[in-house]
Protein backbone atom coordinates (compact mmCIF):
# COMPACT_ATOMS: atom_id res chain seq x y z
CA UNK A 1 0.00 0.00 0.00
CA UNK A 2 3.23 2.60 0.89
CA UNK A 3 4.81 1.52 -1.74
CA UNK A 4 1.86 2.17 -4.51
CA UNK A 5 1.33 5.49 -2.50
CA UNK A 6 5.08 5.93 -2.81
CA UNK A 7 4.70 5.47 -6.75
CA UNK A 8 1.61 7.46 -7.32
CA UNK A 9 3.11 10.35 -5.67
CA UNK A 10 6.42 10.04 -7.75
CA UNK A 11 4.11 9.99 -10.90
CA UNK A 12 2.47 13.31 -10.12
CA UNK A 13 5.06 15.19 -9.14
CA UNK A 14 6.59 13.68 -12.65
CA UNK A 15 3.69 15.39 -14.03
CA UNK A 16 3.68 18.55 -12.37
CA UNK A 17 7.80 18.89 -13.11
CA UNK A 18 7.25 18.02 -16.74
CA UNK A 19 4.28 20.63 -16.74
CA UNK A 20 6.11 23.18 -15.63
CA UNK A 21 9.61 22.48 -18.05
CA UNK A 22 6.57 22.64 -20.90
CA UNK A 23 4.67 25.81 -19.86
CA UNK A 24 8.60 27.94 -19.27
CA UNK A 25 9.66 26.57 -22.67
CA UNK A 26 6.27 27.55 -24.73
CA UNK A 27 5.82 30.42 -22.59
CA UNK A 28 8.49 32.94 -24.49
CA UNK A 29 6.54 31.87 -27.72
CA UNK A 30 3.21 33.00 -26.13
CA UNK A 31 4.90 35.73 -25.36
CA UNK A 32 6.65 36.72 -28.35
CA UNK A 33 3.51 36.35 -31.04
CA UNK A 34 1.70 39.49 -30.26
CA UNK A 35 4.41 41.74 -30.19
CA UNK A 36 6.59 40.43 -32.89
CA UNK A 37 4.76 43.58 -35.71
CA UNK A 38 6.45 46.10 -33.50
CA UNK A 39 9.60 45.25 -35.07
CA UNK A 40 8.66 47.10 -38.26
CA UNK A 41 9.48 50.60 -37.80
CA UNK A 42 6.65 52.65 -36.38
CA UNK A 43 4.81 54.81 -39.54
CA UNK A 44 5.12 58.03 -37.30
CA UNK A 45 8.71 57.50 -37.88
CA UNK A 46 9.26 56.51 -40.74
CA UNK A 47 6.86 59.76 -41.79
CA UNK A 48 8.72 62.35 -39.61
CA UNK A 49 8.33 65.82 -41.09
CA UNK A 50 11.68 67.31 -41.83
CA UNK A 51 13.33 63.70 -42.31
CA UNK A 52 15.98 64.62 -44.26
CA UNK A 53 15.74 60.80 -45.85
CA UNK A 54 12.01 61.43 -47.55
CA UNK A 55 11.39 63.02 -50.53
CA UNK A 56 7.81 62.18 -50.99
CA UNK A 57 6.06 65.35 -51.29
CA UNK A 58 3.67 66.17 -48.49
CA UNK A 59 0.48 67.74 -49.56
CA UNK A 60 0.36 71.34 -49.12
CA UNK A 61 -2.13 72.45 -46.99
CA UNK A 62 -3.32 76.39 -46.70
CA UNK A 63 -4.87 77.29 -43.31
CA UNK A 64 -8.37 76.36 -42.71
CA UNK A 65 -7.68 72.82 -44.13
CA UNK A 66 -8.38 73.74 -47.90
CA UNK A 67 -5.55 72.05 -50.38
CA UNK A 68 -3.62 74.84 -51.70
CA UNK A 69 -4.57 75.18 -55.51
CA UNK A 70 -1.10 77.23 -56.56
CA UNK A 71 0.82 74.08 -54.61
CA UNK A 72 -1.13 71.44 -57.13
CA UNK A 73 -1.55 72.58 -60.40
CA UNK A 74 -3.34 70.88 -63.23
CA UNK A 75 -0.70 68.74 -65.28
CA UNK A 76 -0.35 69.91 -68.87
CA UNK A 77 0.19 67.32 -71.28
CA UNK A 78 4.20 67.90 -72.67
CA UNK A 79 4.68 68.94 -75.96
CA UNK A 80 7.68 67.22 -77.12
CA UNK A 81 7.34 67.25 -80.39
CA UNK A 82 10.24 70.19 -81.23
CA UNK A 83 10.47 69.91 -85.15
CA UNK A 84 6.21 70.39 -84.77
CA UNK A 85 5.12 71.53 -88.80
CA UNK A 86 3.45 74.60 -89.72
CA UNK A 87 5.49 77.05 -86.67
CA UNK A 88 8.21 78.24 -88.92
CA UNK A 89 7.44 82.20 -88.94
CA UNK A 90 6.35 81.82 -85.27
CA UNK A 91 10.03 79.85 -84.25
CA UNK A 92 11.73 82.88 -86.55
CA UNK A 93 10.00 85.34 -84.56
CA UNK A 94 10.49 83.87 -81.09
CA UNK A 95 14.22 82.91 -82.29
CA UNK A 96 14.79 87.11 -82.96
CA UNK A 97 12.62 88.41 -79.84
CA UNK A 98 14.25 86.01 -76.94
CA UNK A 99 17.66 88.72 -77.06
CA UNK A 100 16.05 92.06 -78.79
CA UNK A 101 12.51 92.45 -77.17
CA UNK A 102 12.44 96.02 -75.96
CA UNK A 103 9.30 95.60 -73.32
CA UNK A 104 9.05 96.27 -70.17
CA UNK A 105 7.45 93.20 -67.93
CA UNK A 106 8.52 94.14 -64.33
CA UNK A 107 8.33 98.33 -64.35
CA UNK A 108 11.76 98.43 -65.91
CA UNK A 109 12.48 98.25 -69.62
CA UNK A 110 14.26 95.05 -70.25
CA UNK A 111 15.75 93.65 -73.70
CA UNK A 112 14.77 90.05 -74.22
CA UNK A 113 13.02 87.22 -72.43
CA UNK A 114 15.59 84.65 -72.71
CA UNK A 115 15.31 85.19 -68.58
CA UNK A 116 11.71 83.67 -68.37
CA UNK A 117 12.22 81.31 -70.73
CA UNK A 118 12.27 78.18 -68.83
CA UNK A 119 9.21 79.73 -66.73
CA UNK A 120 7.37 80.23 -69.50
CA UNK A 121 8.28 76.52 -70.99
CA UNK A 122 6.91 74.93 -68.35
CA UNK A 123 3.71 77.48 -68.23
CA UNK A 124 2.93 76.28 -71.40
CA UNK A 125 4.11 72.74 -71.41
CA UNK A 126 6.96 72.66 -73.29
CA UNK A 127 9.78 70.27 -73.42
CA UNK A 128 11.74 72.16 -76.26
CA UNK A 129 13.64 74.79 -76.10
CA UNK A 130 12.35 78.69 -76.35
CA UNK A 131 14.06 78.44 -80.39
CA UNK A 132 11.70 75.24 -81.90
CA UNK A 133 9.11 74.90 -83.54
CA UNK A 134 7.67 72.43 -80.61
CA UNK A 135 7.68 75.73 -78.11
CA UNK A 136 5.76 78.02 -80.53
CA UNK A 137 3.19 74.91 -80.98
CA UNK A 138 2.58 74.95 -77.03
CA UNK A 139 2.44 78.59 -76.83
CA UNK A 140 -0.11 79.10 -79.53
CA UNK A 141 -1.79 75.80 -78.22
CA UNK A 142 -1.75 77.85 -74.46
CA UNK A 143 -2.55 80.91 -75.98
CA UNK A 144 -5.69 79.45 -77.79
CA UNK A 145 -6.84 78.32 -74.61
CA UNK A 146 -6.97 81.60 -73.15
CA UNK A 147 -8.98 83.12 -75.88
CA UNK A 148 -5.35 85.07 -77.29
CA UNK A 149 -4.56 85.56 -80.50
CA UNK A 150 -2.50 82.14 -81.21
CA UNK A 151 0.54 83.29 -82.89
CA UNK A 152 2.54 81.12 -81.03
CA UNK A 153 4.70 83.99 -80.66
CA UNK A 154 5.41 85.01 -77.00
CA UNK A 155 4.44 89.02 -76.88
CA UNK A 156 4.05 91.31 -73.71
CA UNK A 157 0.00 90.43 -73.79
CA UNK A 158 1.15 86.65 -73.75
CA UNK A 159 3.25 87.31 -70.88
CA UNK A 160 0.99 89.73 -68.66
CA UNK A 161 -1.19 87.06 -68.44
CA UNK A 162 0.92 84.03 -67.46
CA UNK A 163 2.87 86.47 -65.17
CA UNK A 164 -0.71 87.43 -63.41
CA UNK A 165 -1.61 83.76 -62.44
CA UNK A 166 2.08 83.38 -60.95
CA UNK A 167 1.77 86.26 -58.96
CA UNK A 168 -1.84 84.84 -57.53
CA UNK A 169 -0.36 81.85 -56.76
CA UNK A 170 1.71 83.60 -53.85
CA UNK A 171 -0.30 84.51 -50.76
CA UNK A 172 1.62 87.37 -50.23
CA UNK A 173 0.92 89.45 -53.10
CA UNK A 174 -3.06 88.25 -52.81
CA UNK A 175 -2.68 89.69 -49.34
CA UNK A 176 -0.91 92.61 -50.53
CA UNK A 177 -3.18 93.41 -53.47
CA UNK A 178 -6.07 94.24 -50.62
CA UNK A 179 -3.39 96.98 -49.13
CA UNK A 180 -2.74 95.09 -46.08
CA UNK A 181 1.07 94.34 -45.57
CA UNK A 182 1.23 91.02 -43.58
CA UNK A 183 2.35 90.64 -39.68
CA UNK A 184 5.43 88.97 -38.93
CA UNK A 185 5.25 85.74 -36.85
CA UNK A 186 6.20 85.99 -33.31
CA UNK A 187 9.89 84.35 -32.43
CA UNK A 188 8.29 81.04 -31.08
CA UNK A 189 7.38 80.15 -34.77
CA UNK A 190 10.80 81.02 -36.05
CA UNK A 191 13.33 78.45 -36.18
CA UNK A 192 17.01 78.93 -37.12
CA UNK A 193 18.28 76.96 -39.97
CA UNK A 194 21.03 74.45 -39.64
CA UNK A 195 24.93 76.14 -40.57
CA UNK A 196 24.86 73.82 -43.55
CA UNK A 197 21.69 75.11 -44.82
CA UNK A 198 22.38 78.68 -45.07
CA UNK A 199 24.80 80.44 -47.52
CA UNK A 200 27.96 81.22 -45.68
CA UNK A 201 26.89 79.90 -42.94
CA UNK A 202 24.67 82.98 -41.96
CA UNK A 203 22.25 83.23 -39.14
CA UNK A 204 18.63 83.00 -40.82
CA UNK A 205 14.97 81.80 -39.39
CA UNK A 206 12.37 80.75 -40.84
CA UNK A 207 8.50 79.74 -40.11
CA UNK A 208 9.01 76.25 -38.89
CA UNK A 209 6.41 74.74 -41.14
CA UNK A 210 8.55 76.39 -44.02
CA UNK A 211 11.75 74.91 -42.82
CA UNK A 212 10.58 71.37 -42.72
CA UNK A 213 9.47 71.76 -46.42
CA UNK A 214 12.14 73.81 -47.63
CA UNK A 215 14.15 70.53 -46.26
CA UNK A 216 12.13 67.85 -47.78
CA UNK A 217 12.64 69.97 -51.19
CA UNK A 218 16.31 69.94 -51.06
CA UNK A 219 16.40 66.20 -49.99
CA UNK A 220 14.61 65.25 -52.99
CA UNK A 221 16.79 67.82 -55.20
CA UNK A 222 19.54 65.98 -54.32
CA UNK A 223 18.37 62.37 -55.20
CA UNK A 224 16.72 63.68 -58.30
CA UNK A 225 19.84 65.94 -59.78
CA UNK A 226 23.25 64.68 -60.23
CA UNK A 227 24.00 68.29 -60.68
CA UNK A 228 22.75 69.38 -56.75
CA UNK A 229 23.53 66.52 -55.10
CA UNK A 230 27.28 66.58 -56.05
CA UNK A 231 27.15 70.54 -54.78
CA UNK A 232 25.43 71.09 -51.43
CA UNK A 233 26.05 74.64 -51.62
CA UNK A 234 23.37 74.48 -54.32
CA UNK A 235 19.76 75.20 -52.77
CA UNK A 236 21.14 76.69 -49.35
CA UNK A 237 19.37 80.22 -47.95
CA UNK A 238 20.66 83.39 -48.98
CA UNK A 239 18.21 85.32 -46.73
CA UNK A 240 15.09 83.93 -45.10
CA UNK A 241 13.12 85.99 -41.99
CA UNK A 242 13.94 89.58 -42.14
CA UNK A 243 12.19 91.90 -39.47
CA UNK A 244 10.12 94.76 -40.59
CA UNK A 245 12.95 97.28 -38.82
CA UNK A 246 15.14 95.57 -40.68
CA UNK A 247 13.70 96.03 -43.80
CA UNK A 248 12.90 99.45 -43.35
CA UNK A 249 16.25 99.89 -42.53
CA UNK A 250 17.81 98.46 -45.99
CA UNK A 251 15.51 100.87 -47.22
CA UNK A 252 16.61 104.02 -45.70
CA UNK A 253 20.17 102.97 -45.88
CA UNK A 254 20.40 102.52 -49.56
CA UNK A 255 17.34 105.58 -50.19
CA UNK A 256 15.89 102.81 -52.56
CA UNK A 257 12.16 101.81 -51.42
CA UNK A 258 8.55 100.88 -52.85
CA UNK A 259 10.01 99.64 -56.35
CA UNK A 260 10.75 96.45 -58.15
CA UNK A 261 13.80 95.51 -56.13
CA UNK A 262 13.00 96.65 -52.98
CA UNK A 263 9.64 97.26 -51.18
CA UNK A 264 8.57 98.89 -47.73
CA UNK A 265 6.10 95.73 -47.31
CA UNK A 266 8.80 92.67 -48.02
CA UNK A 267 7.46 88.83 -48.80
CA UNK A 268 10.47 88.13 -46.28
CA UNK A 269 8.51 89.75 -43.00
CA UNK A 270 6.43 86.74 -43.53
CA UNK A 271 8.94 84.25 -42.50
CA UNK A 272 8.14 82.39 -45.35
CA UNK A 273 10.32 83.39 -48.10
CA UNK A 274 13.56 82.50 -49.27
CA UNK A 275 16.35 83.68 -51.43
CA UNK A 276 18.44 80.68 -52.66
CA UNK A 277 21.71 80.30 -53.91
CA UNK A 278 21.05 78.72 -57.30
CA UNK A 279 24.89 78.62 -58.03
CA UNK A 280 25.08 81.23 -61.35
CA UNK A 281 27.17 83.89 -60.05
CA UNK A 282 26.03 86.83 -57.47
CA UNK A 283 23.16 84.77 -56.00
CA UNK A 284 20.48 87.34 -55.48
CA UNK A 285 21.99 90.54 -57.89
CA UNK A 286 19.18 91.74 -59.78
CA UNK A 287 21.07 92.87 -62.54
CA UNK A 288 19.86 91.66 -65.91
CA UNK A 289 22.67 89.93 -67.05
CA UNK A 290 22.90 88.13 -63.56
CA UNK A 291 19.00 87.26 -63.32
CA UNK A 292 19.54 85.68 -66.96
CA UNK A 293 22.88 83.46 -65.56
CA UNK A 294 20.48 82.25 -62.47
CA UNK A 295 17.83 81.29 -65.06
CA UNK A 296 20.07 79.14 -66.85
CA UNK A 297 21.26 77.15 -64.00
CA UNK A 298 20.50 73.09 -63.19
CA UNK A 299 19.62 74.39 -59.97
CA UNK A 300 16.27 76.72 -61.11
CA UNK A 301 15.93 74.26 -63.63
CA UNK A 302 14.59 71.98 -61.39
CA UNK A 303 13.12 74.24 -59.03
CA UNK A 304 11.02 75.74 -61.93
CA UNK A 305 9.86 71.68 -62.62
CA UNK A 306 9.50 70.57 -58.67
CA UNK A 307 8.97 73.19 -56.30
CA UNK A 308 5.59 73.33 -56.81
CA UNK A 309 5.74 69.91 -55.52
CA UNK A 310 6.35 71.36 -52.14
CA UNK A 311 4.02 74.11 -52.15
CA UNK A 312 7.13 77.13 -53.16
CA UNK A 313 6.51 79.41 -55.72
CA UNK A 314 8.78 82.09 -57.79
CA UNK A 315 8.32 85.48 -58.00
CA UNK A 316 9.97 85.41 -61.56
CA UNK A 317 11.96 88.67 -61.92
CA UNK A 318 14.52 87.19 -59.54
CA UNK A 319 14.96 83.66 -60.03
CA UNK A 320 16.61 82.98 -56.47
CA UNK A 321 13.17 84.30 -54.76
CA UNK A 322 10.50 81.61 -53.27
CA UNK A 323 7.56 81.41 -50.89
CA UNK A 324 6.11 78.60 -49.31
CA UNK A 325 2.25 78.63 -49.89
CA UNK A 326 1.39 76.05 -47.34
CA UNK A 327 0.59 78.63 -44.51
CA UNK A 328 -1.36 81.27 -43.86
CA UNK A 329 -0.10 85.13 -44.11
ZN1 LIG B 1 13.76 87.46 -51.60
Amino acid sequence: MLRRLFFGLVWLVGLGLGGAIALILLLPHFHAAPSSPSAAPPTDHVQAAGDPMIATPQPVVVAGGAPSAAATPAPVPLVTDCSAKGYDAATAANAASLRTLAWTPFHRPEIGWETYAPRIAEEIGAACGPETPGFAAALSRWQQKRRLPATGMLDEASFKVMNGAWELQRPFVRLSATGACPQAPSGANLTRVDGAEAFGGKAIKLRSEALDSYRRMVAAARSESPTIGADHSLLTIVSGYRTPEDDNARCAKDNDCGNVTRAFCSAHRTGLAIDLNLGGGSPISSDDQNRLRQTKTPAYAWMVANAGRFGWVNYPFEPWHWEWTGAAQ
